[in-house]
């Protein structure tokens, strides 16, 4: 609600930047391969140093040599796993969908789309969080199911052809693979549907419920919102967090 709906921005933060820059490396590692005709070129590494050196000259906040190391050491383990898993028919790398369901416009953007050697489909979302916050994410994959709808409207494509990955970069670039059926698909539509009229009706009345969840405490509106803030566990966890170093506390208020 703060960020779409208010449409207040979000301040830059370092892990807001070292995610954004992960998958800016990945990006262009795809679009080489892509370029490539789908193999891996021999003289990787010099690619790979030429990706690194343009993207990191577009951080607008310096890295700790800690997240340097980590990215690194991602961005190889990827370029590996894409090698041994052939993870390289690569349809699209970063690419932009919209579509309609009922009133509800939905938008965003898909990381990678692969042809896997089975020719089966996989759609992938880049995490760069460590597994340990994740858990509560790879419960529930409606994320996943969002991109399902448009993948399969895209490749006119049944469910049973297709599979869905959440791949956790600081997991050695696993993927967490989900399938869907048709009928779950429909589920997600009436439940975009749901949310869409939910979204209108709390515009209307300026009335909105927090849907707190374990991952409140690194959000960068927590301290707009009443909720979270007024919720113990959630508030000493951000108050550690923010001791630790590993959230900024909020200049939103
Ligand atoms: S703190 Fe939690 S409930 Fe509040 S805006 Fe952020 S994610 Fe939503």
């Amino acid at each position: 609600m703060f960020k779409y709906i208010k449409r207040i921005p979000e301040p830059p933060s370092i892990h807001l930047e070292y995610g954004i820059f992960v998958h800016a490396l990945l990006e262009d590692i795809g679009n080489v391969i892509q370029d490539n005709g789908g193999k891996i070129p021999e003289q990787v590494s010099s690619f790979m140093s030429s990706i690194w050196n343009n993207r990191i000259k577009e951080m607008r906040m310096g890295m700790t040599p800690e997240l340097i190391v980590e990215a690194k050491g991602i961005f190889k383990k990827f370029v590996t796993v894409s090698r041994e898993k052939k993870h390289t028919n690569i349809l699209s790398n970063e690419k932009n969908f919209s579509y309609k369901v009922g009133e509800a416009n939905v938008v965003g953007k898909i990381d990678q789309v692969l042809k896997l050697e089975n020719n089966k489909i996989m759609v992938r979302d880049y995490k760069t969080n460590g597994l340990k916050n994740l858990r509560y994410l790879l419960e529930d994959p409606s994320q996943l199911k969002m991109y399902a709808i448009a993948v399969g409207r895209e490749f006119n494509k049944p469910m049973k052809d297709m599979e869905f990955s959440f791949t956790v970069l600081r997991d050695e670039c696993k993927d967490y693979v989900y399938r869907f059926s048709d009928e779950e698909i429909t589920e997600a539509e009436d439940m975009i549907e749901g949310v869409f009229h939910d979204i209108k009706r709390s515009i209307a009345e300026n009335d909105w419920e927090a849907n707190l969840s374990p991952l409140c405490p690194y959000c960068s509106y927590f301290d707009l919102c009443d909720e979270a803030k007024n919720n113990k566990r959630h508030s000493s966890k951000r108050k550690a967090l923010i001791k630790e170093g590993k959230v900024q506390p909020n200049t939103l208020v």
